[in-house]
């Protein structure tokens, strides 16, 4: 059983429903495809709070107390959908999730 926390765009939350980031988990493709054979436990969905995404420390934080043990940056911090411009501050974020709480993050979801 792995236990994972999510990080979305809040700009992007705004037209995507999250199909794309839930169809990968549950068929086990994109990002997902390593935890083949692996149960995993969603334990959370988070949004970066809005440029420059500064309140997903705090709130990765609250998913690594509840058992998050791997972060996926979503797809869309890492690529420039469902809209332009690409997200320039998620390479931050992710080592600052990796620095501060010493917890695994994976780039992109699917
Ligand atoms: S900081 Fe990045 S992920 Fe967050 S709203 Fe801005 S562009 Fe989107």
């Amino acid at each position: 059983m792995t236990k994972i926390g999510l990080v979305r765009c809040e700009m992007a939350a705004r037209s995507c429903p999250g199909t794309a980031c839930f169809k990968v988990i549950k068929t086990k493709t994109g990002a997902f495809e390593e935890f083949k054979g692996d149960d995993i436990d969603i334990i959370g969905m988070i949004t970066c709070g809005g440029c420059p995404g500064r309140d997903a420390i705090r709130q990765v934080q609250e998913m690594v107390n509840r058992g998050a043990e791997v972060i996926f940056m979503c797809t869309c911090l890492i690529k420039p959908i469902p809209n332009p411009p690409k997200c320039p501050y998620a390479e931050e974020l992710a080592d600052a999730i990796r620095d501060k709480l010493g917890v695994r993050v994976i780039m992109g979801t699917h």
